[in-house]
């Protein structure tokens, strides 16, 4: 953290702030480089991003704030961004302000010369404003914004140096542009704002710390998060709030409207004039392409059709181009497993090495590929605009729950992890819709779902896997319309709101920032492997290890010996001369190795139907059996409640996976887990459905704010799994009598 109060005069701090999707992140990185470090903002998961560089003599610390729309309280993003511009007081503010979309960009803009301080405005995107044709007067925009203004194509990296210079030169005070100015609010305003500034004022206590006409007008606009402020540190509390509602009382009288729609109406004044003054657009004969696809891609008969072929194809890149590199890891996870086994005598150690660690872990790590290409594809749909289309398109389907299109966002979000997704909430204003989209969020199959999905679809469905896993993220979504549905029409009840979907042009994204969105998906991934995942697979081992006293129903030891004496003998006994000797020979001692096998086999299951995990099994067991489900299938799900991918891991190590040297873990799954393609089916529904993960209830709990709501959300989904997988078992077996 930066350290106020001692600084030398050779550190700079500075705030980025900006619209989402402005490219604050990407100019963040531009100017930082490598060095920067992630964390959250106090108390809450909103990340923090600081990034240091030295420049020009100083030592700079860049700070990435949330991106908000607005400067209101109404988001915990704004009041993040608000409070370290207010409290922390940075040297210097950079606005990162998207050219091609200016109106609405300098909303924030504005706000943000009211809390005061001195300010850089990025005009980012500036290929896209002259693509659209528009032409940007600087110096007259600079004049009227008062700081300086930079141009920069963030993703190509231009005009970063400048923006560095800038920075020095507005910290040194030698930017001639910076001033400080009001935005006029015309007499009546001004009037109460004065009225209200004067009493802040005899407080030194809070008018040494913020800016007074800031917080006037704060007040006068009602704000819950500036009142408290000044409620916990000015003495004059009674007489300012005294005075606010005098004052909004007049307003409302005389313009017969809140106050703080008036305060909206006078910054969009001042940002239109502000257009007026300083865009030209130049003539532009081609008419915009992103309108020309957009006919298409949003067209009302088959703009539904594309997005569910675009996302079809999404998994079965997913899956079909993942098999490649799956398979070579496979192959090292294998060679790492022939290693250890051959190095280590045998024992227990050994046992938690190969049984434990290598079958669990190495269990997951497989389907990393699969994860990558699944985000890959995700942050195509988002960086070249189409998830904002997907959102539109879908926009009439969700008023049919009773919810808008900005809810599918968060629905598709989803499909990558359900945690960030139910956070992404926060943008919906109205609690009860919010609470809605909450609930019926986990129902999107998030990405720790696809390695189960892979496992079992290539298991049991063979070339129609991918179609399989498709069906399933399908299932997922036609659930989360019918139970939003069903809860809107009674938990939950309440109208859609109104509202209008803004959609970004087109852009070609480029592969840098694909492949970090792609990286920081991996390093999650990674990060989980060797934590949860990693400590789920050694505690499975250890259940099904021990206790390690176990009564066999024969002598293993005994048996196998016998078996191998038999087929030696029956070796022995081949004519040496015959002529099919050398077939035969070798047909007995891959039978001879079959059979030795299957005895091993027979006694691990012994061993852990005795183990822990065994006991736990066979109690659970009658909850599952009516869906097919061995004891195994039922742990599986009960450990999957850690994380999603853990049901993979405890699949191997149940089925000693490590231990099969030739085989694959869906082989054996298809060999002799005892599920058919129906149960199989069915136990996917299940995972489908049931609870989500750890983290996942974490968030609904945090962003809920009830226990309640996240009991319940638990409850209703083991049961709808339960009840969809038996559903799933009847009919099929229905089918299969038909047949
Ligand atoms: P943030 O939400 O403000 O952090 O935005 P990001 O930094 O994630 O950028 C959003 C998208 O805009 C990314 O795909 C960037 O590659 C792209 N982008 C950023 N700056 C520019 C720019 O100057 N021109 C163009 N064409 N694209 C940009
Ligand atoms: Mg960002």
């Amino acid at each position: 953290m930066t350290k106020r109060g001692i600084r030398d005069g050779k550190r700079i701090v500075v705030a980025i702030g900006g619209n989402p999707n402005s490219g604050k992140t990407t100019i963040f990185n531009a100017l930082t480089g490598s060095r920067q470090r992630v964390g959250n903002w106090g108390g809450v998961t909103v990340e923090k991003k600081e990034g240091i560089v030295e420049y020009g003599g100083y030592t700079i610390t860049f700070v990435d704030l949330p991106g908000t729309y607005s400067m209101t309280a109404y988001s915990l993003e704004e009041i993040i961004a608000r409070n370290f511009i207010v409290d922390e007081k940075p040297d210097v503010v950079i606005d990162i302000i998207d050219a091609g979309n200016l109106e609405r960009n300098l909303y924030l803009a504005v706000q943000l010369i009211e809390m005061g301080g001195r300010f850089i405005f990025v005009l980012n995107m500036a290929d896209m404003a002259e693509k659209q044709g528009l032409v940007i007067d600087s110096d007259k925009l600079a004049t009227l914004l008062g700081g300086p203004v930079v141009f920069t194509v963030g993703n190509r990296g231009r005009g970063i140096e400048n923006l560095l210079d800038e920075v020095i030169k507005v910290y040194e005070g030698k930017e001639r542009k910076t001033r400080h100015l009001h935005v006029a609010y015309g007499n009546e305003l001004e009037e109460e704002i004065e009225k209200l500034q004067k009493i802040i004022w005899s407080d030194r206590d809070i008018s040494s710390h913020f800016s007074t006409r800031w917080l006037s007008m704060k007040l006068l606009e009602n704000d819950k998060d500036v009142k408290e402020k000044v409620e916990e540190r000015s003495k004059f509390f009674t007489a300012i709030e005294n005075q606010v509602s005098i004052s909004r009382k007049h307003l409302r009288m005389v313009f017969a409207d809140d106050p703080e729609n008036l305060i909206v109406d006078q910054r969009y004044g001042f940002i239109s004039g502000l257009l007026q003054e300083c865009i030209a657009m130049k003539k532009l004969d081609r008419v915009d392409t992103s309108q020309k696809i957009d006919k298409v891609l949003t067209n009302r008969l088959i703009g539904i059709p594309i997005l569910v072929f675009f996302i079809w194809l999404m998994f079965q890149v997913t899956y079909k181009v993942g098999a490649y590199p799956m398979g070579w890891i496979e192959s090292a996870i294998d060679f790492i497993n022939h290693g250890v086994s051959q190095v280590l005598p045998g024992g227990l150690f050994k046992s938690l090495l190969i049984d434990g660690i290598i079958s669990g872990v190495g269990g997951v790590a497989v389907f990393l590929p699969n994860i990558l290409l699944l985000f890959f594809m995700i942050s195509i749909f988002e960086d070249t605009g189409y998830m904002a289309r997907a959102a539109f398109v879908m926009d009439r389907v969700m008023h049919l729950i009773g919810l808008h299109g900005k809810s599918f966002i968060s629905m598709i979000m989803g499909f990558g992890c359900n945690v960030p997704a139910i956070m992404a909430t926060r943008t919906l204003e109205n609690r009860k819709d919010r609470l809605l989209t909450i609930l019926i969020n986990p129902l999107m199959s998030c990405s720790a779902r696809l390695p189960v999905y892979v496992l079992v679809a290539g298991a049991f469905f063979g070339a129609n896997a991918g179609n399989v896993i498709f069906s399933m993220y399908a299932l997922g979504v036609v659930l989360t319309i019918l139970i939003g549905r069903l809860f809107r029409k009674t938990i939950l009840r309440g109208e859609s709101e109104p509202f209008v979907m803004e959609l970004p042009p087109y852009r070609i994204p480029t592969l840098k920032s694909v492949i970090i969105h792609m990286w920081e998906r991996a390093f999650i991934f990674l990060k989980k492997m060797g934590t949860v995942i990693l400590i789920g697979s050694i505690v499975i081992w250890f259940l099904s290890t021990f206790p390690l006293k176990k009564q066999y129903s024969m002598d293993y030891a005994l048996e196998a010996e016998r078996v191998e004496e038999r087929y030696d003998e029956e070796i022995r006994d081949l004519e040496k001369g015959a002529m099919n000797y050398e077939q035969e020979r070798a047909r007995l001692s891959v039978e001879k190795r079959k059979a030795v096998g299957e005895l091993e086999r027979r006694k691990s299951r012994e061993e852990v139907s005795q183990s822990f995990i065994g006991m736990i099994g066979h109690t659970i067991e009658p909850f599952f059996r009516p869906l097919g489900f061995s004891w195994r299938e039922g742990v599986a799900l009960i450990t999957g409640f850690v994380a999603k991918e853990v049901v993979v891991s405890t699949l191997g190590v149940l089925y000693n996976a490590g231990r099969e040297k030739e085989e694959e873990l869906s082989l054996i799954l298809r060999d002799r887990s005892g599920l058919t393609p129906i149960t199989a089916y069915a136990f996917l529904v299940f995972v489908l459905i049931y609870t989500p993960c750890l983290a996942t209830l974490a968030a609904i709990r945090q962003e809920t704010g009830t226990m309640k709501w996240t009991l319940f959300s638990v409850f209703y989904e083991i049961t709808l799994a339960w009840v969809l997988a038996f559903v799933v078992v009847q009919v099929g077996r229905f089918f299969t009598m038909l047949v």
